[in-house]
């Protein structure tokens, strides 16, 4: 059998398969496709197990991110810090906004905004606002980031499209602030949809109504022109269903990057810091070879041996296509991308596929 990426199978299991098919026969017999009750709920269930106040869901990752840079007020003119490690869509939203995105450089260790550049970044370009991403699911710096953007009035919104079960630190999961949060439920994510979903966390009541008014065209407030981004019943009803669940996958895929970490000691990967084991939702399990080349003969060699592997990311943002004319620091962003595989991560996979995984890897390097 070859090992999956994203094990859907598992995920949606038999009893799983029950219970969300008789919510959907719901919702289609009482024709109730937008807005229904199980928006609200998850909205409800979600904000209390994040520690935040309100949850507002939204049509996609991307698009709560530029809702939550139109909450803020974010437009035309405006220069917002982007780290260079992280998917397409952080920037993008940057740019969807009319605003102009800084790239902010990482740190070399864990592919996290470094909280020393974005400081250089602000003195140079005067930031209106920042978006630091929990990349791969690790908690970036948020001590460091948050003490100097409010001393600088810099707005912060997290990315954490890949952070649901991530922790600030013990007892403090991502959303635990007073910043804006964003996810995305894409069908690939920790915590999933049957298609497209996000979702912004807020405990600020007059960004909350701010959103809620964007997302719907504008209703409920005369002056503002606002777009569609609802979150249609049945996915909510996905999501909601999901929740019973979530905590113990996220559990999971913990236990098993503490395996991989222990067990790839053998074996010339780098792993990220010891300190995340705890604390990130390993979304991903990247890890780092010394070139480019080892990277990708590691890669073809596994798929020959039936083990999926993926190189997030292999470039940086700035190295990006659309994105060449944007300023700002990237040294390390550039020196981290091409060098990094994901190994296959799920909360299903089991210890011989471990097992599997990490002699293959060995065999790779002793050939
Ligand atoms: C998935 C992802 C997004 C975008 O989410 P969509 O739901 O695909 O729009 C944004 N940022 C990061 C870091 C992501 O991983």
């Amino acid at each position: 059998m070859p090992i999956s990426f994203y094990d859907f199978a598992n995920l949606h299991h038999e009893e799983f398969k029950v219970k969300i098919k008789q919510r959907l026969n719901d919702i289609i017999d009482k024709n109730s496709f937008i807005e229904g009750e199980y928006n609200s709920k998850f909205e409800e269930k979600f904000a209390q197990l994040q520690k935040s106040k309100h949850c507002l869901l939204v049509a996609n990752g991307t698009d709560a991110l530029e809702i939550a840079l139109t909450a803020y007020g974010i437009g035309p003119g405006d220069r917002v810090g982007v780290p260079g490690i992280t998917f397409y869509a952080t920037a993008e939203a940057v740019i969807n906004r009319g605003a102009t995105p800084i790239w902010i450089d990482i740190q070399p260790e864990d592919g996290l905004l470094c909280p020393e550049s974005l400081k250089r970044m602000h003195a140079k370009y005067d930031l209106q606002a920042v978006m630091p991403v929990h990349i791969y699911g690790l908690p970036a710096p948020m001590e460091e980031i948050n003490q100097f953007c409010h001393s600088q009035g810099i707005l912060v919104i997290e990315d954490a499209a890949q952070a649901q079960g991530t922790f600030y630190k013990e007892g403090s999961p991502v959303g635990d602030t007073d910043n804006l949060v964003t996810f995305s439920f894409y069908p690939t994510k920790n915590l999933s949809a049957f298609g497209d979903a996000g979702g912004i966390l807020t405990r600020d009541d007059r960004l909350k109504e701010r959103i809620i008014v964007n997302r719907n065209h504008g209703r409920g407030d005369e002056q503002h022109v606002g777009r569609n981004s609802r979150c249609d019943h049945i996915q909510a009803a996905v999501l909601y269903t999901k929740l019973e669940e979530i905590e113990k996958f996220n559990e999971q895929r913990k236990k098993i990057a503490v395996k991989f970490h222990k067990a790839l000691k053998e074996t010339p990967l780098k792993t990220l810091p010891e300190k995340y084991l705890p604390l990130s939702s390993w979304h991903l399990y990247p890890t780092q070879l010394e070139s480019i080349s080892l990277r990708e003969g590691l890669m073809e060699y596994l798929k020959k041996k039936g083990i999926p592997s993926a190189p997030f990311y292999d470039k940086a943002l700035s190295q990006e296509g659309g994105l060449l004319k944007y300023k700002g620091e990237d040294t390390h962003a550039k020196n981290f991308a091409g060098k990094t595989l994901c190994l296959p991560m799920t909360p299903f996979i089991t210890d011989e596929e471990i097992e599997f995984i990490v002699s293959e890897i060995k065999n790779f390097f002793s050939s």
